[in-house]
């Protein structure tokens, strides 16, 4: 059933390897509003086990670069320098806050700033590693990018750390349930400055 109230947007940034996907996905089964996600588009291969629909809608850039040109994104980037393509789709997101619902956009820090130009009052959250060697070791430790990516990777964390400040939360991700939990206050106290 439709909610009378619109949705609202909660942008979640923060380098690769933060274990950004394993709270995130904790989240969803534990929100204390109605979160849902946004599956976004990205030209970059599929990793093993990855599901087209389910974690990417996967495309080429042709395809890509039609949409783009459609003006079907809400915001798009080249995430990691000159490779692959990201970008939030319009239709992700427009029914779902139509219906009352809070989505969740696990975006870059480019994209936080475009989507937060459109909806001032999107949530915005940086969650960080606790140190950049734990980023490196986990990074390295999931063992599904080769050593320049692996490089690539750490460099956009430090400058995507540089924008932290940029958010209105920071949360640190040393401990899956302690961030979740975190999260989740930060979500109810949005809720109620809402209201105020
Ligand atoms: P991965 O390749 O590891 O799945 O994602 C790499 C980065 O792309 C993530 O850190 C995530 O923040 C960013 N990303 C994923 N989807 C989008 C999107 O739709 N837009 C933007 N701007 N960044 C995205």
């Amino acid at each position: 059933m439709a909610n009378e109230r619109p949705g609202r947007l909660v942008v979640v940034s923060g380098p690769s390897g933060a274990g950004k996907s394993t709270v995130l996905r904790r989240l969803l089964q534990c929100a204390p509003v109605p979160l849902c996600s946004s599956v976004s588009a990205t030209t970059r291969r599929p990793r093993p086990g990855e599901v087209d629909g389910v974690d990417y809608h996967f495309m080429s850039v042709e395809q890509f670069e039609e949409l783009r040109d459609s003006n079907e994104f809400l915001e798009c980037f080249q995430v990691f320098g000159k490779d692959d393509w990201y970008g939030t789709l319009r239709s992700e997101v427009a029914p779902r806050l139509a219906a009352g619902q809070w989505v969740l956009l696990e975006i870059d820090v480019q994209g936080a700033g475009r989507i937060v130009q459109e909806f001032p009052d999107a949530v915005t959250i940086f969650l960080r590693a606790a140190s950049l060697e734990e980023l490196e070791a986990r990074l390295r430790g999931r063992n599904t990018e080769t050593e320049p990516h692996i490089r690539q990777r750490l460099k956009q964390a430090r400058s995507e750390m540089a924008a932290a400040d940029e958010y209105q939360y920071q949360v640190v991700n040393d401990e899956v349930e302690r961030a979740v939990q975190e999260i989740c206050d930060i979500l109810i106290q949005s809720e109620k400055n809402r209201d105020a």
